[in-house]
């Protein structure tokens, strides 16, 4: 046990910060953990769950920490870095683990005072799950955390916060923001509006009834369904926040379509054949680098209501 940051101040209180707190109590790496919530029942539950001390306001927890984690929606970070700046201890190290890193820069980059180490950063972790009860000690395990400091960022600040992450089990890994935002528009963001445009498309077809969607999901569109269960508010500021990078990647995944769909029209089984050939070696490729098990039902296992019951 060693202990990396003193007091860690968490605002946000859901899936990631709770994750972060379960993390960092296991293996003793702050000595105590502050948060707050916009509402009290998360604050509450927090509280009970994996917090020392709740705060009511972002301005009262990051007083005298050492370490400051944004873990709130993208689109709340801005106003929040304006409340707590005045309060931040000198020295102090801020992070955030906003799914966009661009906006969260110009939003909060600006509030934060000379001699605070502003380190933006995305752990490359999670599930559809929200809130205070999601959280879990053993999310990051194995899993990229991106951290994408600035130029001039002070390399003792940096080599903590690593530390810190890479004992709650994340590998690290450092890049720049409009790389990190082009990189996660391919990995995750495209592919969760596809999810949503395909559950949106399922949900119009009015003639097959909902009841068979439900009892038929046994294939893709299952795996689709619980990506479009993801936190509304989360997924909405991602992508009002990373937005040309996601435009871009949707209008090649558009073009792909078409060849696709032209594919199938002309009776191309050659073409289908080469390209799911292609796609099939990607797969392979996931599971060499560890980020997958070839295991069917990988993924389904994180339930915290399952987990905690035993399944
Ligand atoms: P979450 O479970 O929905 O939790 C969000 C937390 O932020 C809640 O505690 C909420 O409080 C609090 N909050 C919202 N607005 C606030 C405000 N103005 N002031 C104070 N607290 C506020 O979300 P999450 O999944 O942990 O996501 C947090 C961040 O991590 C997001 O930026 C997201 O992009 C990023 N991220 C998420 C994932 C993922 O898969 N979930 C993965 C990587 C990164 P209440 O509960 O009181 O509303």
């Amino acid at each position: 046990m060693i202990v990396v940051f003193d007091r860690v101040a968490l605002i946000g209180l859901g899936l990631i910060a709770g994750s972060m707190a379960h993390a960092m109590r296991a293996q003793g790496l702050a000595r105590e953990i502050v948060g707050t919530a916009k509402s009290a029942e998360t604050r509450a539950i927090a509280r009970e769950l994996f917090c020392d001390r709740v705060t009511e306001t972002a301005a009262e927890a990051v007083q005298g920490a050492d370490l400051v984690v944004l873990a709130v929606p993208v689109g709340a970070m801005g106003a929040i870095a304006a409340e707590i700046a005045p309060h931040l201890k000198p020295g102090a190290v801020v992070t955030d683990v906003g799914s966009v890193k661009g906006a969260v820069v110009d939003a909060v980059g600006p509030h934060i005072p000379a001699g605070v180490h502003f380190i933006p950063g995305h752990p490359m972790a999670g599930t559809e799950y929200s809130g205070p009860r999601s959280g879990f000690a053993t999310l990051f395990q194995n899993r990229w955390w991106l951290l994408t400091p600035p130029a001039g960022t002070d390399p003792a600040a940096l080599a903590r916060l690593r530390a810190l992450l890479e004992a709650m089990g994340a590998k690290v890994d450092t890049m720049d923001v409009a790389h990190h935002d082009l990189v996660v528009a391919v990995v995750s963001h495209a592919p969760h509006l596809i999810a949503y445009t395909m559950v949106g498309v399922a949900d119009h077809m009015r003639r097959v009834s909902q009841a068979e969607i439900i009892q038929y999901s046994a294939a893709g569109f299952r795996d689709f369904t619980r990506i479009a269960a993801s936190d509304p508010v989360m997924w909405r500021d991602v992508f009002l926040t990373n937005k040309d990078a996601v435009l871009d990647i949707l209008g090649r995944f558009t073009e792909e379509l078409f060849v696709l769909q032209r594919a199938i029209r002309m009776g191309d089984g050659d073409h289908l054949h080469a390209y799911f050939t292609r796609t099939r070696a990607i797969r392979r490729g996931i599971i060499e680098a560890g980020q997958d098990t070839a295991a069917p039902d990988f993924g389904r296992g994180v339930d915290p209501a399952k987990a905690a019951a035993g399944e």
